[in-house]
């Protein structure tokens, strides 16, 4: 059975490159009958953020990305929070010290630190050399006496040549002797990354890992584990990194893209939108579609078309698609989407009436095609809410026109007499209108069109003057009267 997980250390928002390794995760093990666990590798303590875990959990639930173990599920091999586990790595630690594979260091950092200097100096990469390799009993106990605390350190093999397979590089080898004894167990008795995911993904029965590029790095220490415990090798898939538009990695901390799962979802954003772009941010399908549900996603999903090369985040593309997922969707849905940002506003209170409900319906209805995400509805339907609107100059222009105000007056004429207030009604009468002043087009409409909206571009007209309803009109145009 095919098993394989997400382990996102609980240090913050979850971020898009996570979902995405989170995505294609979740996309292999619907494809093969399989698995998804979730687990939380928290053993980095200083990194670790409170509110983190169930925020992450949210924004994955709020994508779709349901797993079949983890938190808050739980499931056969538990507990799924890599602190919770500290009584199940010490009989690996224990058999690795046994072995040989492991030994104590007593280094103490000052010294750590110095030899480190020297290497970088000497422009080679830093690495530990060794010097508690070697300790026999009795120079540990006296190290020990000196009240001095020891790390546990992996003694990896020197000469040795490291393949591993992956399913998006290909054959990818490391030399052991770049690596450098590395730790597995800190001096504060907490295992390091790379010891707890590797007992953890042997006792989870993971057969895949699939995770960002940034580990690759990570991937021969943690092989050279599992050869040493006598434990069979997953494969491996390192997913590349993400890139933003100008080609650099974006780093969190670049408030020019938004970054975090959550912020997508405040900002309105659709979450099959949000899936869809991800999964294309790598990964490519065979033909030319570009539109896809989860269910389509899991029947085209495949790593072997996952590109090596970087992806790069085009944020103009999400919102593109995002566009396309609101105008597909139920009228109901994206008013829901929109309301908090109207309340936000101060357009809208908090009760909501039937009648706005289902005034609100009409007005998403017209705009909803020029809308990105939901947070962009307060200013393209601000003069929908807002008393006195404002004329620029392009729209005074438009106003000081010849026939302007025979139009005007006209129009505010048929409008008053109309009793069922509807676009059908307004049509006719800006038929009525054409009929009695001669004029017509654009001349006839443009006029109306600026008087009651400000603008000189905008969505049906009728459907406008319909949702800001006669009195509105009327007061607008008569303004606008000389
Ligand atoms: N805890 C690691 C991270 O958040 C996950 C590494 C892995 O998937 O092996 O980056």
């Amino acid at each position: 059975e095919t098993r394989v997980r997400f382990a996102p250390s609980p240090t913050g928002h979850l971020h898009i490159g996570g979902a995405r390794s989170a995505l294609f995760n979740y996309l292999y093990a619907k494809k093969n009958n399989g698995k998804f666990i979730l687990r939380f590798e928290d053993t980095d303590q200083n990194r670790n953020v409170a509110s983190a875990e169930a925020k992450m959990l949210e924004s994955m639930r709020w994508l779709g990305i349901d797993w079949d173990e983890g938190p808050e599920v739980g499931g056969p091999h538990g507990p799924y929070r890599s602190s919770e586990r500290l009584d199940l790595y010490r009989p690996y630690v224990d058999k690795l010290l046994e072995t040989g594979h492991a030994y104590r260091c007593y280094c103490a950092p000052e010294e750590l630190e110095a030899e480190r200097e020297a290497l970088m100096a000497k422009g080679e990469t830093p690495r530990y050399l060794g010097k508690c390799r070697s300790l026999n009993d009795a120079e540990e106990k006296a190290l020990a006496e000196q009240g001095r605390k020891p790390v546990v350190r992996f003694r990896v093999p020197q000469n040795e040549n490291i393949v591993i397979r992956d399913q998006v590089r290909g054959r990818v080898s490391f030399e052991s002797d770049g690596i450098g004894d590395f730790v597995i167990i800190k001096s504060d008795g907490m295992p390091t990354y790379n010891m707890a995911v590797t007992i953890d993904d042997h006792l989870m029965e993971i057969t895949d890992v699939i995770r960002g590029e940034e580990h690759l790095s990570n991937t021969p220490r943690q092989v050279l584990i599992y050869k040493a415990l006598g434990f069979e090798i997953p494969t491996f898939a390192h997913v590349s990194l993400i890139l933003g538009k100008d080609r650099q990695k974006m780093s969190k901390r670049d408030e020019s893209v938004i970054q975090f799962v959550e912020q997508y979802r405040d900002l309105g954003f659709v979450p099959g939108a949000i899936v869809n772009f991800l999964a294309l941010l790598g990964w490519s399908p065979e033909g030319e579609q570009e539109i896809f549900s989860m269910d389509e996603l899991i029947q085209e999903f495949s790593l072997d078309r996952v590109a090596k090369n970087p992806a790069v985040f085009d944020a103009e593309k999400l919102n593109w698609m995002n566009n396309h997922y609101l105008k597909q969707a139920d009228i109901e849905y994206v008013t829901n989407l929109a309301i908090p940002h109207l309340q936000k506003a101060g357009y809208i209170g908090e009760a909501i009436d039937d009648d706005t409900t289902e005034w609100l319906h009409g007005l998403i209805e017209l705009y909803v095609e020029r809308t990105d995400y939901a947070a962009q509805f307060p200013e393209l339907v601000a003069r929908f809410f807002e008393q006195a609107i404002a004329y620029d100059d392009e729209a005074k222009e438009v106003l000081a026109g010849e026939q302007v105000q025979v139009v005007l007056d006209s129009f505010i004429q048929q409008v008053e007499q109309i009793e069922q207030y509807e676009p059908g009604a307004i049509q006719a009468a800006f038929k009525t209108v054409q009929k009695e002043t001669g004029v017509k087009g654009k001349q006839l409409f443009m006029p109306v069109r600026v008087a009651a909206t400000g603008v000189l571009h905008g969505p049906d007209l009728n459907k406008s003057l319909w949702l800001l309803g006669k009195e509105r009109v009327i007061g607008r145009l008569q303004t606008c009267k000389k």
